[in-house]
């Protein structure tokens, strides 16, 4: 990404706001995941430009779509598909999963469903939209793991030119098939547009943002409600705010240290500092 200077004093200021904090909480956003290859939905290459969320981002709309623009529904969840199954972490969440190893980082609350804070090893990872790598099953409520050879597999399907509506149906059943417990209809365990956020997460959430003393708040608008609610209940609650975002957010004057780069560059820095 772009020739960023990562400047020495705000690397100093970043770890004079840890070092005196004893319960550092990081939100998170799809900007975390940018450089991990996934695009943000609002940036350049958002993808509601190609696909509004009106038809796309929801169920209905996605019925809809299933019955009348399946062509154009196969290609847009093959790409989500191969982009999230291609993606890997990237320094930011490395730094991440470091930082609640060695402290003083007690959570992750996320508003990605890319899977990727796991994959780097946070091990406490609120997830507030759900997540892509899970089902969850619509009968009984039963939540298990997107197995990725079969998503593989089922993205290959996508692909099939001219798909009929037979083929869309066989390879969203690759991807999210029969619950194995009640047999029941399974989904991707996401967020859509229009449904409520898992309430027991959101709570949790809220405890963490009242209880932390700082709030590292990273690649998100913090424009998405309820999700940015955090660090407003952060800063209410006394917290320390440090945004690293290369472009100003919701949240951008109420921060103490605003560092205005992207996630990934900034926590190469940092981590190349402690080795
Ligand atoms: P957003 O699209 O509203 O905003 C993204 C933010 O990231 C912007 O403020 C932008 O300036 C910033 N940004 C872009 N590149 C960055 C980088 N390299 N480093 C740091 N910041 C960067 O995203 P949002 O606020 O997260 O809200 C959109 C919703 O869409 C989210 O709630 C999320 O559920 C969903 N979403 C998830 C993913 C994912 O899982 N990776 C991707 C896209 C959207």
């Amino acid at each position: 990404m772009g020739p960023f200077t990562v400047n020495e004093e705000w690397l100093e200021a970043f770890r004079g706001f840890l070092e005196s904090s004893t319960y550092a909480v990081a939100f998170t956003g799809a900007g975390v995941s940018a450089e991990s290859g996934i695009p943000t939905f609002r940036g350049d290459e958002g993808i509601w430009r190609e696909y509004p969320p009106a038809v796309y981002g929801n169920l209905p709309g996605l019925a809809l779509a299933f019955l009348f623009r399946r062509r154009r529904l196969a290609r847009l969840a093959s790409e989500v598909l191969t982009t999230l199954l291609e993606a890997s972490p990237n320094p930011c969440h490395h730094a991440l999963a470091r930082l609640e190893r060695e402290g003083p980082l007690r959570a992750v609350i996320t508003q990605n469903v890319d899977d990727l804070h796991r994959v780097a090893g946070s091990m406490r990872v609120l997830e507030l939209h759900g997540n892509a790598f899970r089902l969850r099953c619509s009968r009984c409520g039963l939540r298990m793991d997107v197995d990725r050879d079969k998503a593989l597999e089922a993205r290959d399907r996508l692909l099939q030119p001219g798909i009929s509506r037979r083929g869309l149906l066989a390879a969203l059943m690759e991807y999210a098939g029969a619950c194995g417990a009640c047999g029941g209809r399974t989904r991707p365990d996401v967020v859509l547009f229009g449904e409520s956020l898992p309430v027991d997460t959101m709570n949790q959430a809220m405890e963490e943002a009242s209880r932390c003393d700082l709030l590292l708040v990273l690649g998100t608008s913090s424009m998405v409600y309820p999700a940015a609610v955090i660090p407003r209940m952060a800063l209410e609650s006394g917290a320390k705010l440090v945004e690293v975002n290369p472009n100003a957010s919701s949240i951008s004057s109420r921060a103490h240290l605003r560092i205005p780069l992207p996630a990934g560059v900034f926590f190469a820095s940092y981590l190349e500092r402690l080795t």
